[in-house]
């Protein structure tokens, strides 16, 4: 990264299912300059996630107290679990002259918006429709039925917010959607 440059900080938001963590991988393998924002959160770990690499799983109590020493950027409750992003682990990131990459919710990007030195870059994927993203979330085999019923009714919330992010991609395949997302992203860090 240009030491003059501010780090550029990518949000990718979408509703549960439509491929934004596969999305962020890829821009992370692809270009190494950006770095994963690992949040906090009180949801348990699926069977295949790691602490301090997925998310930094915490207690209830633990992210309260966190919350009440301000070390959050920005928060939001999201299907009964809390998440949020540490200052902690962007100062990691932007010290080591890193881009960092978000995977956080519309409230999350909301609060984000409000500090106006960031130098953010927004984008909202959407799903090819919601009945792919229903097929999409029972073949992951992650949720059980209750929480993809949720995340279905979820949906429609989810999506009315697409209005205030800069970009809105469709990923109906994977690798392009990634090339789109490619060139937004080499637009903003020229
Ligand atoms: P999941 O539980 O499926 O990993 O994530 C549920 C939702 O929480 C996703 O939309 C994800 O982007 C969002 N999320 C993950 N971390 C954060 C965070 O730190 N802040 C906010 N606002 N949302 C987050």
């Amino acid at each position: 990264m240009n030491k003059s440059k501010k780090p550029l900080m990518l949000v990718l938001s979408s509703p549960s299912g439509a491929g934004k963590t596969t999305l962020s991988k890829k821009i992370q393998q692809s270009d190494s300059s950006f770095e994963i924002s690992v949040s906090h959160t009180t949801r348990k770990p699926r069977p295949n996630e790691v602490d301090g690499l997925d998310y930094h799983f915490v207690s209830k109590e633990k992210f309260i107290l966190l919350l009440k020493q301000r070390a959050f950027y920005e928060h939001a409750q999201i299907f009964g679990n809390f998440y949020g992003t540490s200052k902690t682990s962007i100062k990691k990131i932007t010290n080591n002259n890193h881009n960092v990459l978000f995977d956080i919710d519309w409230q999350g990007s909301e609060q984000l918006s409000k500090f106006k030195e960031l130098n953010l870059v927004k984008v909202f994927i959407l799903p090819p429709s919601k009945e792919e993203l229903e097929k999409r979330l029972i073949a992951r085999n992650q949720d059980d039925k209750d929480a993809i019923k949720r995340r279905m009714l979820a949906y429609s919330k989810d999506i009315s917010h697409k209005k205030d992010y800069d970009y809105v991609l469709i990923n109906d395949n994977v690798e392009n959607c990634f090339n789109e997302l490619k060139k937004i992203v080499s637009k903003h860090l020229n």
